[in-house]
């Protein structure tokens, strides 16, 4: 959370800072802000998105070519202008931007204060900021000096930028915890939380690590680790195209996303299926298999979206691999002191790849001796780099805030890896092997049916955008479905939404349903269809209003269900990856019909790089 950017060069700095951060806006938009270096540290910010800064400086001068912006997701103070970075030290002469959470802010506060200090914002980084200066102030040193004597005292997780009035065209900065890539120009650098700032200027990279300081000007970038020793940088070339982080035609990145899927997954399959071959290629799993098919216990550790894949995951394992597996929530695993053993396989999955409670989760089993393997979408990322092998699920950027393709790109990786170490490990036999190889390789077509004809999509969207409530109901695969599917809803349409697994729903939540309460049925044809069109029953008979999703060819559901979303047929290992397209359609047009903007539901953020 939080988007940073920082240019230093011959261009004008405050249109790249800008243009940057309207891209990282998806980081966060409580609140933007630029701190331009021209002879002068001029600050500039605003409550609000973006576009609102960009209003409030028209007319005023721009100039420099220097400079750090950020776009806020609030940690620590509320959404104001005076909490939006970048902040000022108390002499004026230092300013700072900041992607994390100081943790003990508080007690460094206290100290500055008795020290005759005052603030002018709520936030744990302007904290940081003083203290950094202070440090400076009594050592009589650089600023690079202050902020390593700084860092060694903070808990907690930070991406910084530093600029100081009287150190021209120089940014400094640090990152633990938070990402932070810095582009390579011709006489100039760009610093960005991640590389969509960056890639229209320059394709060489270098991702800065945890515990490294960078000095950047126009010519030069050194690397320092905290103990003041040079780091050779690792430039990286960028493999992302400028049109696979723009709208191209498009209302919202949300239903491009949603409509870029059949490519996605094909993308993410591509070079790896080989359905004629029976052959799946990922060196991740191949180098590591041993590990993987003697795994005694596999646990999927992952935050919202991705969890909901990593228990489908749950499935896909234990039926076909025979492994026992656990869904954790990264941030009740990392505190909760949990039991690893040698043998134990962690299974990170991530879109962003930087989710904060995610990586400390790994760290710690990784320092007990468990094997991870990462499941991340962005390219380079810290869960990536850290994982002891991985496979990327390969869906391009996600801009919008809510997870589309990235959630059914993850679930291609997946079903990947259990087939392909099922059926290295003799629990799943050829003939369903094959069979499920060539299901997943006609899943990109059939996504393409689902997204032919959305009108009846639109028009359920309509008819139950006023409901308050909605219940999502599923069994088995189509389970993590619902609560996706009540996911999308909430974060897209603030229609409170639940997903329940459609027996469990006899155990309290049928008390909800009355004739206003529209209950969503994943009801695909699979082998518990008999017993869903019991639960459909169960909810028709107490007037409940139900949309199904269902086979297209069936007779039964359509009979009694409302409304109907139709999805092609599809092996039920597989279905997820269709049934919850129409699920993505529903939220996003029922946002869409209440004026709502889905890429960026109020409260929310992409890439949660704090706890
Ligand atoms: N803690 C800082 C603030 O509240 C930065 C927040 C973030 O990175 O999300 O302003």
């Amino acid at each position: 959370m939080c988007g940073i950017v920082g240019y230093t060069g011959p261009r004008e700095a405050y249109p790249v800072i800008l243009k940057g951060l309207k891209r990282l806006e998806y980081r966060g938009y409580d609140s933007s802000g630029v701190a331009l270096l021209n002879g002068e540290l001029k600050v500039y910010k605003k409550k609000g998105k973006v576009s609102e800064l960009e209003e409030s400086v028209v007319g005023k001068n721009m100039h420099a070519f220097t400079g750090i912006g950020h776009t806020r997701w609030a940690t620590h103070g509320e959404p104001s202008d005076r909490n939006a970075h970048p902040h000022l030290s108390a002499s004026g002469q230092i300013a700072m931007i900041h992607n994390g959470i100081i943790e003990n802010y508080a007690s460094i506060k206290r100290e500055l204060i008795n020290k005759g200090y005052h603030f002018n914002s709520d936030t744990d980084t302007e904290v940081l900021l003083n203290f950094i200066e202070d440090i400076k102030k009594n050592n009589n040193g650089t600023l690079e000096e202050a902020l390593r004597i700084a860092l060694k005292r903070i808990v907690g997780a930070y991406c910084i930028l530093l600029i100081e009035k009287d150190n021209p065209e120089t940014i400094i900065a640090a990152r633990k915890g938070s990402p932070l890539v810095i582009g390579i120009g011709k006489g100039e650098h760009f610093l960005a939380s991640d590389a969509s700032p960056i890639i229209e200027y320059t394709k060489e990279v270098v991702y800065v690590n945890d515990y490294e300081i960078a000095i950047v000007k126009p010519d030069e970038l050194i690397l320092k680790n905290l103990g003041n020793e040079k780091q050779t940088p690792f430039i990286q070339k960028l493999d992302m195209e400028l049109a696979a982080i723009e709208k191209g035609g498009y209302d919202h990145f949300m239903l491009k996303e949603i409509n870029e899927q059949p490519d996605t997954i094909f993308d993410c399959l591509r070079g790896r299926l080989h359905a004629e071959a029976g052959t799946i290629t990922m060196s991740g799993v191949q180098n590591n298999i041993q590990a993987l098919t003697t795994a005694q216990r596999m646990v999927m550790v992952a935050c919202g979206t991705s969890w909901h894949a990593g228990l489908l995951a749950e499935y896909m394992f234990e039926e076909l691999c025979r492994i026992p597996v656990e869904v954790e929530y990264a941030s009740e695993f990392r505190y909760r002191n949990p039991v690893i053993k040698p043998g134990d396989v962690i299974i990170a999955i991530s879109q962003s790849g930087e989710t904060a409670d995610t990586l400390v989760a790994l760290e710690n089993a990784k320092q007990q001796g468990a094997f991870i393997f990462g499941v991340v979408n962005a390219v380079g990322s810290s869960i990536a780099r850290m994982s002891d092998a991985g496979a990327y699920s390969h869906a391009g950027p996600e801009i919008g805030v809510a997870s589309t393709k990235a959630f059914t790109g993850q679930l291609a990786v997946l079903a990947m890896m259990a087939l392909k170490i099922g059926y290295a490990k003799g629990t799943l036999d050829e003939k369903r092997y094959r069979e499920l190889i060539k299901g997943l390789e006609e899943i990109p077509e059939k996504v393409k049916q689902v997204l032919n004809d959305t009108s009846a999509i639109e028009a359920i969207a309509e008819k139950y955008k006023d409901a308050h409530d909605f219940l999502y109901l599923g069994r088995g695969y189509n389970f993590p479905v619902a609560l996706e599917g009540a996911l999308k809803l909430k974060e897209i349409s603030y229609i409170h939404a639940e997903g329940y697994p459609a027996a469990e729903m006899k155990h309290g939540p049928i008390a909800l349903v009355d004739d206003k309460l529209p209950v969503v049925f994943v009801a695909t044809k699979d082998r518990y269809y008999e017993k869903i069109v019991s639960n459909v029953q169960e909810i028709k008979a107490r007037k409940g209003r139900v949309i199904a999703v269902a086979t297209e060819g069936d007779t039964v559901i359509p009979g009694m269900a409302d409304d109907v979303m139709y999805v092609p047929d599809a092996d039920e290992i597989l279905a997820p990856l269709l049934s919850v397209i129409p699920l993505q359609l529903l939220s996003y047009y029922i946002g869409i019909s209440k004026g709502l903007d889905v890429d960026k539901p109020r409260n929310l953020a992409k890439s949660v790089t704090v706890e």
